[in-house]
């Protein structure tokens, strides 16, 4: 775990200058992950909460939080059961606060430009079972990570002046029209009318999606849909 915290060079991470201090991230995650009592959780969890990866007296984010998240994940669930609140109310805050402008997306496997909230959301649900397994408080997390939705296109196939999008589906698409931001190649349009057609079944995250208005070929197989709010999302 402590591996892990220190190959990270949290001084390349953007963050806005004057906010972000890569410093209090590493400090407060190597203390975080030796903390072996309340007190020192809750000072590990002041350095990480002061500018290391949120910024909670403004309830900004910055993009460190996404690095962080499975690191904190991981003191959650192999570290000192006194660190375990402190990390996932850090996970928490870094979900519900909102990034500064110029520095509200991160580069993930998942695509170069995705919102760091929805980046955070998809760390929580790679530990559902963790997460479920704490019982009220996990399922509150995992409840919240599941608004942040995305949905991988598969295969596309016209109906009427509409599509009907094939893929996979993480989180819940909420019910009614919405705006989707459409991820392709680094590139981002907007859709203005999405509509959940088939939800997955259980056991399964295949879903459609119908996109109103839109042709096959500008839904390509492999362009990822995140919720549109989610990118819009910054400090006022
Ligand atoms: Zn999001």
């Amino acid at each position: 775990m402590s591996d892990a915290i220190e190959t990270v060079n949290w001084g390349v991470i953007p963050g806005r200058p004057g906010w972000y201090e890569p410093a209090r991230a590493a400090r407060g995650l190597r203390a975080l992950a030796d903390a072996a009592s309340l007190i020192q959780a809750a000072e590990a969890g002041s350095l990480l909460d002061g500018g290391g990866i949120v910024h909670g007296h403004s309830g900004a984010v910055f993009p460190a939080a996404v690095v962080a998240a499975p690191l904190l994940l991981d003191i959650a669930q192999q570290g000192h059961p006194a660190a375990r609140d402190t990390a996932l109310g850090l996970v928490d805050e870094a979900l519900s606060s909102y990034p500064h402008v110029g520095y509200t997306r991160v580069t993930t496997p998942c695509g170069t430009a995705v919102p760091i909230c929805c980046a955070i959301a998809h760390h929580l649900r790679a530990r559902t079972v963790f997460l479920a397994g704490l019982g009220k408080r996990g399922k509150a997390l995992l409840a919240d990570a599941a608004d942040h939705w995305r949905f991988e296109i598969q295969e596309c196939a016209a109906d009427g002046n509409d599509t009907a999008a094939f893929g996979t589906l993480a989180g819940r698409f909420p019910a009614g029209v919405h705006a989707a931001e459409l991820h392709l190649a680094g590139g981002i349009t907007v859709l203005d009318d999405v509509v959940l057609e088939y939800p997955p079944v259980e056991g399964s995250r295949e879903a459609a999606l119908r996109v109103i208005g839109r042709h096959p070929g500008e839904l390509p197989p492999g362009a990822t849909l995140f919720p549109v709010e989610c990118g819009e999302r910054v400090q006022g």
